[in-house]
């Protein structure tokens, strides 16, 4: 399945200069989608997770299928100030603009192996800043997955020797 060839790029959205990779035209066909969701689960089925965490809102769409897919828990991580209970929070940048990113005390155990997912590896700012807040939690980052990877904004390095999977590359 050629997953590249259901991705819609929109130029200049939000903002001059981006070239916004849109997924909702991937999601909206269920044999697609499930292709990805499936072949995700390939890539990631050695790493031995206990728990997936994705950042809202598009890593929800990505996560919370794999992590049914995989019979395991999923965490969110979400923007400041949405989680309910007592929370720890970190700042982040985006390959356009800056915010908070959030996660429950308890919704990691220490020693858990946790993979994060999200739709797409761009700087890495968002991955970095999920890593530090499982770390914080005494969580493992086992590993990372993505539909998408833009290697031209090298994410990849920023994480240093993570193992990183991902369906479709820019
Ligand atoms: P980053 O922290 O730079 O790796 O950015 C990753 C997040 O920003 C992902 O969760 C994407 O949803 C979003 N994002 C960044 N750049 C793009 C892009 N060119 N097209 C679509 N989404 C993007």
């Amino acid at each position: 399945m050629n997953f590249k060839d259901y991705i819609r790029v929109i130029h200049d959205f939000p903002q001059p200069g981006i070239r916004f990779k849109d997924i909702t035209t991937l999601l909206q066909n269920g044999e697609v989608y499930r292709g990805a969701i499936d072949e995700l689960k390939k890539l990631v089925e050695a790493m031995n997770i206990d728990v997936i965490a994705g950042p809202e809102a598009r890593g929800f769409v990505i996560g919370a299928p794999l992590s049914y897919a995989l019979g395991v828990g999923f965490v969110p991580i979400r923007k400041s100030g949405k989680l309910p209970a007592d929370a720890i929070e970190a700042s982040y940048s985006l390959e356009y603009g800056k915010d908070k990113l959030a996660m429950h005390r308890d919704a990691i155990k220490p020693g858990q192996r946790v993979l994060i997912a999200d739709d797409l590896l761009a700087t890495g700012g968002t991955i970095q800043t999920s890593l530090n807040l499982i770390e914080q939690l005494g969580g493992v980052v086992a590993g990372a997955a993505f539909l998408i990877e833009l290697n031209y904004l090298n994410g990849r390095e920023k994480l240093g020797d993570m193992d990183i999977v991902s369906l479709v590359q820019y």
